[in-house]
């Protein structure tokens, strides 16, 4: 243990709000405690292996763990800096940091590049926060600038929630990352259990469900966890999870051409949502080499939106942000294993 815990604060200073990696650099600690500590620990930040950039702005990491194993981060680029008429700057650049819980996944869905290779292990806290922290470090995010967090890179969150649990306590601490829990968003495939679990824990995150069909055979053959929990099951989660009072709870929905895109599965969806604070975003399907998928064409993505909208139900279409760098679930990671890297 490091005592007094007012050292334990300014190490966590030194960390997440200035970046600082080595201990000798800890200015405000004794000499005799910053050897002390080199002796005893080492800080270990993530290996950056690749980056990308995108042409919108986005930029996707590759990270290297200690065991060799990699997983990816991305920054998206929600929104360019702004400035006033008098050239004073108006708002800085507004950045959403989507992050991964997993190296691989155990869920098998059948149009997602992660579950291809397989599960291999859970991250740690540490590893999960890592990515914000390098990520934040690398941009030169000061740490008091607003970031959203989003758990939608690889592997699903709430088969680690010990993990993603400490991990959102680091972030949201004003001595760690300082990142409101209301500006974390926990995606799930719907483990309704774990959503109940979740909820108990009172972090105050977000709740997006990946939900992508509105019929449970449909959904079992795109996602297999659907034997297990189903819609119903699902929806009965979520109604008991406490929201924020101003927040609404993300359905995610991957438009698959031909497959999820008609107006009856939005009709259906309508009567789904019914009397449950919610928004729907609607996905473009990212295609990959070796996919039997294919990316719905934009007019019935409008149209699926149309609908939803007409019947009071809050939509938008996620923009394909970073589309240019694969920024969907997996596909660095698959393009550089394929490379052999
Ligand atoms: N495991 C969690 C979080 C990670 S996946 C979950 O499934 O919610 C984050 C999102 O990316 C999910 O909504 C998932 O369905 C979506 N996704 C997976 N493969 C995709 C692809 N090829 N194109 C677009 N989105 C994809
Ligand atoms: Fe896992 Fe999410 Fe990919 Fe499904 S979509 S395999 S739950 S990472």
């Amino acid at each position: 243990m490091v005592e007094p815990k007012f050292r334990i604060k300014q190490i966590f200073h030194w960390l997440y709000h200035h970046y600082v990696e080595d201990f000798s650099q800890m200015k405000n600690l004794p000499k005799a405690l910053q050897e002390n500590l080199s002796e005893r620990f080492e800080i270990a930040p993530l290996k950056i292996a690749t980056v990308q950039d995108s042409i919108d702005g986005s930029r996707k990491y590759l990270f290297e763990l200690h065991d060799g194993h990699t997983v990816e981060a991305v920054l998206l680029l929600m929104k360019p800096k702004v400035y006033n008429e008098d050239g004073s700057l108006k708002h800085h650049e507004r950045y959403t940091i989507c992050i991964s819980s997993q190296v691989g996944c155990k869920v098998g869905c059948a149009f997602c590049l992660t579950a291809k290779g397989g599960f291999v292990r859970n991250l740690s806290a540490g590893e999960i926060v890592e990515q914000v922290r390098i990520i934040k470090r690398d941009n030169g995010i000061a740490a008091n600038r607003r970031v959203n967090i989003v758990f939608m890179g690889m592997g699903e969150p709430l088969d680690n929630l010990d993990a993603v649990a400490q991990a959102i306590k680091i972030m949201k601490d004003p001595d760690g990352l300082m990142i409101s829990p209301h500006r974390q968003t926990i995606s799930t495939s719907g483990l309704s259990h774990k959503i109940a679990r979740l909820g108990k824990l009172e972090l105050g995150v977000n709740l997006a469900i990946s939900l992508h069909a509105v019929d449970d055979a449909l959904r079992e053959k795109l996602m297999p966890i659907n034997r297990a929990y189903n819609i119903a099951s699902i929806i009965e989660a979520v109604r008991r999870f406490p929201v924020n009072t101003r927040k609404k709870v993300l359905f995610e929905y991957l438009m698959i051409k031909d497959v999820n895109d008609d107006l009856k599965a939005a009709k259906k969806l309508v009567a789904l949502l019914d009397g449950i604070k919610a928004k729907v975003n609607l996905i473009y399907f990212n295609p990959y080499p070796g996919t039997e998928f294919k990316r719905p064409d934009e007019a019935s993505m409008v149209r699926f939106q149309e609908y939803l909208l007409s019947k009071g139900v809050l939509c938008t279409i996620r923009e394909s942000k970073g589309i240019d760098i694969s920024a969907a679930c997996g596909q660095l990671r698959e393009q550089t294993i394929a490379k052999g890297a």
